[in-house]
């Protein structure tokens, strides 16, 4: 049997990262965040890692789909097989999701699962401007927030019509999100 994948999905703020990570613990699954890996693109000092650095930090948009798709391809390649994976914050628009869809069956890895973290754009807000990154600043904020419902909800919906994905309140505590995130998956 294949090892389970996961996409973890959910605006900014929703804590799916935490969450992402409190399942990667648990499981020993391995971890794939589309953040940190343009994070540790940005830091280069080449042509890529400038133009990375600006569309994150001074412009608070997504990079190409084909830039991220090629990147997170190639990261699932060195996951191995019989290890569970889990993605986070990507696929994040449709352009993505189709690029996604053409990869992964090459990955050989089986089904994935899907999960949505819910949280309403307020308490998003309030939780982003206690965070202290360099691309949370108010405006970067709002423009991922429209970003989030302009190009990753329609992704959403095309994703919810091909299979099951459970929504979960992100506005609850932590562990209550994972246990819920837990009962809500099917994990060995
Ligand atoms: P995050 O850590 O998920 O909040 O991502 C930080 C920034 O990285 C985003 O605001 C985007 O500029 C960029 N980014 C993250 N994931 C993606 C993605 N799947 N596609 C394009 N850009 C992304």
């Amino acid at each position: 049997m294949n090892a389970p994948n996961l996409i973890i999905l959910g605006p900014q703020g929703s804590g799916k990262t935490t969450q992402a990570e409190l399942l990667a613990k648990k499981f020993g699954f391995a971890l794939l965040g589309a953040g940190d890996v343009l994070r540790e693109i940005a830091q280069e000092d080449t042509v890529l890692g400038r133009s990375v650095r600006r569309t994150i930090n001074v412009e608070g948009r997504l990079v190409a789909p084909e830039l991220i798709s090629k990147v997170i391809q190639e990261k699932v390649g060195t996951v191995p097989k019989d290890q569970g994976l889990i993605l986070d914050g990507y696929p994040r628009s449709l352009a993505q999701f189709e690029l996604f869809k053409k990869f992964w069956p090459r990955a050989a890895r089986g089904d994935y699962q899907v999960v949505f973290i819910e949280l309403p754009d307020e308490e998003a807000v309030n939780r982003l401007t206690k965070r202290v990154r360099p691309d949370d600043t108010p405006a970067a904020i709002r423009t991922r927030l429209q970003s989030f419902y302009a190009e990753t909800m329609p992704m959403i919906r095309a994703m919810e019509a091909d299979g099951q994905m459970p929504h979960i309140d992100g506005a609850q505590p932590i562990e209550e999100v994972h246990r819920k995130i837990v009962a809500n998956l099917n994990f060995p």
